[in-house]
C-alpha cells in the first residue's frame, strides 16, 4: 500500500515547522495535521503547500504561514465549546483549522471573490459550524457578539474598538498591530474593566482595510 506524499508531507510541516518551534498545545498540533492546506493553494502554487510561507491566493491576498496560523491559534486558547469570530476569511485555511477546534467560526471577508470561493471550499469540506460575512469585518458581527476569541488575519494601525467591545469576560483576541511592514501580534485579555496585553511575535501581514465613517 503506497502512502500519500501530501500527507507525509502535512505530517512534516507540522513537525519541522510548528511542533519544533515551540508550539504545544495538541489539539491545535492535530487540527494543522487533518487539514488540507493544498486545497486552500492556487493550483499554481499547490507544489509548496507544505512550505515554511504565506503564499499568495489572488487579489493582492495571500494564506499565512502555517507557523503562524498555529501561533495565532495557540494563543486564542481555545475550547471546545467555544464562538469564534475570525476577520480575514482570505482562502478559509485558517477557517477551517479554528473550525476544528471549537462549536462555531463566524468569518468576515471584505473582498466578495475570495469569500465566495472559501465558502464554497469550506462547504465542499463538509464544515456545518461556520458563518460567513462580506464586508468590514473591523466593526465585528454585532447581532452574534460576544465572542470567546476573535482573531484579525489583517494588520491593524490600532485595535478597533468595535471588536474589543465584543470580546467576551475572560476572552482572547489576537491581532496583528502596527506596520507596515511588520508589525506585533498581540494577545489581548477582557479582565474585569481592564484589558490585559500581551506581545506573541513580530509578524508580517497584510493591511486591515477599514471602511470609512460617514
Ligand atoms: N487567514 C487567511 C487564510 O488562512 O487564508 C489569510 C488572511 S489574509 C493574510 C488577510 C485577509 O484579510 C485578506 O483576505 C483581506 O482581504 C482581509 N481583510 C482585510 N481587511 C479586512 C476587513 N476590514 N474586514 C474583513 N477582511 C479584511
Amino acid at each position: 500500500m503506497g502512502s500519500d506524499p501530501l500527507v507525509a508531507a502535512r505530517l512534516e510541516m507540522v513537525d519541522r515547522q510548528i511542533r519544533r518551534r515551540g508550539i504545544t498545545a495538541s489539539r491545535v498540533l492535530e487540527a494543522m495535521e487533518c487539514v488540507e492546506r493544498h486545497l486552500f493553494v492556487p493550483a499554481d502554487h499547490r507544489h509548496l503547500a507544505y512550505e515554511d510561507s504565506a503564499l499568495p491566493i489572488g487579489s493582492g491576498q495571500s494564506i499565512s504561514q502555517p507557523y503562524m496560523v498555529a501561533a495565532m491559534t495557540e494563543a486564542l486558547e481555545l475550547r471546545p465549546e467555544n464562538r469564534v469570530l475570525e476577520v480575514g476569511t482570505g482562502s478559509g485555511y485558517q477557517t477551517a483549522v479554528l473550525a476544528e477546534l471549537v462549536s462555531q467560526v463566524y468569518t468576515i471577508e471584505r473582498l466578495p471573490e475570495l469569500s465566495i470561493q472559501a465558502q464554497a471550499l469550506l462547504k465542499s469540506l463538509g464544515y456545518k459550524n461556520i458563518e460567513f460575512r462580506i464586508g468590514d469585518g473591523s466593526k465585528g458581527w454585532p447581532e452574534v457578539a460576544p465572542f470567546d476569541a476573535i482573531l484579525v488575519t489583517a494588520a491593524a494601525a490600532q485595535v478597533p474598538q468595535p471588536l474589543l467591545d465584543q470580546l467576551a469576560e475572560g476572552g482572547c483576541f489576537v491581532i496583528p498591530v502596527g506596520g507596515p511592514p511588520d508589525q506585533d501580534l498581540y494577545q489581548i485579555r477582557l479582565r474585569g474593566d481592564s484589558y490585559e496585553r500581551r506581545f506573541i511575535t513580530r509578524c508580517r501581514f497584510v493591511p486591515l482595510v477599514q471602511d470609512k465613517e460617514h
